[in-house]
């Protein structure tokens, strides 16, 4: 079951996925004897960070994909990681590589995502594969926008012609969100801190994806009534409760789907980094 009621259940969607994608390796290991290989670089003590590392890592490993951690201090030369990630876009056994952002404040985030080869950009934010993505012919696209789209897809929910309103405009959420949702013929606005009339303009949106990073930012009393709210925040509030950007019961009510939080888009973003590196191993299966 994709959805309970109008709540669009994320961690069912992700595992579905998981499951099939074990599925895929262990065809791909019998027939080619290859093994789908992400290598996890990890700099410096951010506690967020170690977390998520270590999940993806567990994931990998439940869907037999070889994951290969490197943690580095962080005082981490620039230097010294540019070199790392050389030598792992020299890796034939490494597929997919992804640097756990935020990286610290000395290293240049920019020159060490475009240092990644792209083949491998198990993250799609090497500027290649964004212009890619831009130009609709993707090839790797950002796993957290990409997880939601395949939540309105198992969802069924039809977006051609819809009024779709993004709040974020980050590299990683809301830019590439609102080139999935045009390709998917949506008409898009992104907003950002200096929009004028947020409220009204969520009031008259069809789909609103909000990923802004502050607790219950968007009440629930701005959704149009029927309208499919994706909530891609994820907050702690001062009890240690985690909520998400929007109100979520009172826009339940008025929703025609919703998305939780935990439980929503978290799950899928890591569901969508292990089908990344999936596809990039069976490309070089492709390519011989
Ligand atoms: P960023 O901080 O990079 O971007 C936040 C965006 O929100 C910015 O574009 C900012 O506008 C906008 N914003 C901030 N305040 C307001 C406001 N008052 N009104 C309208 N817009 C506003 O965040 P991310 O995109 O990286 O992440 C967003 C949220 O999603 C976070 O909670 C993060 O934890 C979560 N997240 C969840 C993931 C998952 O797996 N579920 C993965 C990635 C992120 P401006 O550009 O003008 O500053």
């Amino acid at each position: 079951m994709t959805t309970i009621g109008n709540i669009i259940d994320g961690k069912a969607v992700a595992e579905s996925i998981r499951e099939a994608l074990k599925n895929e390796v262990a065809a791909m290991k019998a027939a080619h004897n290859v093994t789908p290989g992400l290598a996890v670089v990890l700099v410096g003590e951010d506690p967020a960070s170690k977390v998520y590392v270590k999940n993806k890592g567990i994931a990998c490993e439940k869907a037999g994909i070889r994951s290969v951690q490197h943690t580095l201090s962080a005082d981490t030369s620039e230097e010294s990681l540019l070199k790392l990630i050389k030598e792992l876009n020299a890796d034939k056994e490494v597929h997919g590589i992804l640097v756990q952002l935020p990286l610290p404040k000395h290293i240049n985030s920019d020159k060490i995502l475009e240092t990644i080869a792209p083949e491998k950009d198990s993250d799609g934010f090497h500027p290649y594969n964004v212009g890619r993505l831009m130009t609709g012919r993707p090839t790797f696209e950002p796993c957290t926008p990409l997880g939601v789209m395949k939540l309105i897809e198992a969802s069924g929910i039809e977006l051609s012609g819809k009024d779709a309103v993004i709040i974020g405009r980050s590299n990683i959420v809301g830019k590439p969100m609102a080139m999935m949702l045009l390709q998917k013929n949506a008409t898009v606005s992104i907003c950002h801190s200096k929009t004028k009339d947020l409220e009204k303009k969520v009031l008259a949106a069809d789909v609103v994806v909000a990923a802004i990073g502050k607790a219950e930012f968007v009440k629930g009393s701005w959704i149009k009534e029927g309208a499919v709210v994706i909530d891609v925040g994820i907050n702690r509030t001062a009890e240690g409760k985690l909520v998400g950007d929007v109100e979520y019961e009172a826009a339940k009510k008025r929703a025609s789907f919703i998305t939780p939080v935990p439980g929503g888009v978290g799950p899928m973003t890591i569901a969508m980094l292990l089908r990344n590196t999936v596809d990039a191993a069976a490309r070089t299966i492709k390519k011989g």
